[in-house]
């Protein structure tokens, strides 16, 4: 099911790189590990980065019930926007003028609602959680109380979303061909480390197959549909100007 572009979220700047169907959209915020929130207060802009969690056809965020961000952005007739950016790849053109990035991203504008019915905001919380590392919500301890009051959850309703989703390669000036300049694509991807043991942990406490096998595209299969539906260049983004834009 597509988002039906508004007014608010038509992509204009290169229309062919605008999707708007539920699963390139859902997939792109399921990857991303964390989002920014866009709201004005005292009339300047900020744009905040903090995590995000999708259930269905919501966003969830959560902070302080004391953040300026919670109690700005989650202010009754306030609108806000979200956006979430993949880096997928440098692209290297012959010029400066066209080089670029692969890249997926997705802006949703809407009001937040802030959420009181407490069986909703346990449920976002699991969500944050097992978005991050699904699994991990059956071993740890769950929210107090107390943490639940201290802790604001606001839901944004993704009625109005955009995805716009740059693939393939440079796409240079004819006369630049000509140059002596290597041009092409350094893929980017996020990857995990060693895992870091906290010197704390009891005595045989040992990490679990969803913390040993947590990978980066972590709702994969989704996303792993997207990029490969992106891939192909399916967007037209390879025909069309480099710019990143
Ligand atoms: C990693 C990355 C790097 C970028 N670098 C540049 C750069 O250097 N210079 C540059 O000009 N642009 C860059 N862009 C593209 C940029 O995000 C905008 O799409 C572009 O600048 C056009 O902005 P606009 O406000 O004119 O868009 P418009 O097309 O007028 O935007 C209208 C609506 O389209 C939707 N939309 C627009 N852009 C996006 C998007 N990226 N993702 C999801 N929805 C979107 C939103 O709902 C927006 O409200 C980059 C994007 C990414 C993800």
């Amino acid at each position: 099911m597509p988002y039906a572009p508004t007014a608010r979220t038509k992509v204009r700047r290169v229309p062919k790189r605008g999707l708007y169907d539920e699963g390139t959209v859902h997939a792109i915020l399921d990857e991303a590990l964390l989002c920014h929130l866009a709201f004005l207060h005292d009339g300047v802009p900020f744009a905040m980065p903090t995590l995000h969690a999708r259930v269905g056809d919501t966003v969830y965020l959560h902070g302080s019930t004391a953040s300026r961000m919670m109690r700005t952005a989650g202010a009754e007739g306030v609108t806000a926007s979200l956006t979430v950016t993949l880096v997928d790849g440098l692209v290297l053109a012959r010029s400066a003028f066209h080089h670029s990035m692969n890249y997926r991203s997705v802006v949703v504008v809407g009001e937040l609602r802030d959420v009181a019915d407490p069986e909703e905001k346990m449920a976002a919380l699991e969500a944050f959680t097992e978005g991050l590392v699904p699994g991990r919500w059956d071993e740890v301890r769950w929210p107090t109380r107390q943490e639940l009051k201290g802790t604001s959850v606001l839901a944004l309703p993704l009625t109005e979303a955009s995805a716009k989703v740059r693939t393939g390669g440079p796409v240079d000036d004819e006369e630049d061909y000509a140059l002596d300049v290597w041009a092409g694509v350094i893929p980017l991807e996020l990857t995990t480390g060693a895992l870091v043991a906290d010197p704390r942990n009891r005595d045989g406490a040992a990490p679990g197959a969803h913390v040993t096998g947590w990978s980066p595209s972590r709702r994969g299969s989704t996303s792993d549909a997207t990029r490969a539906s992106t891939a192909s260049g399916a967007n037209g983004a390879t025909s069309d100007a480099a710019r990143v834009a």
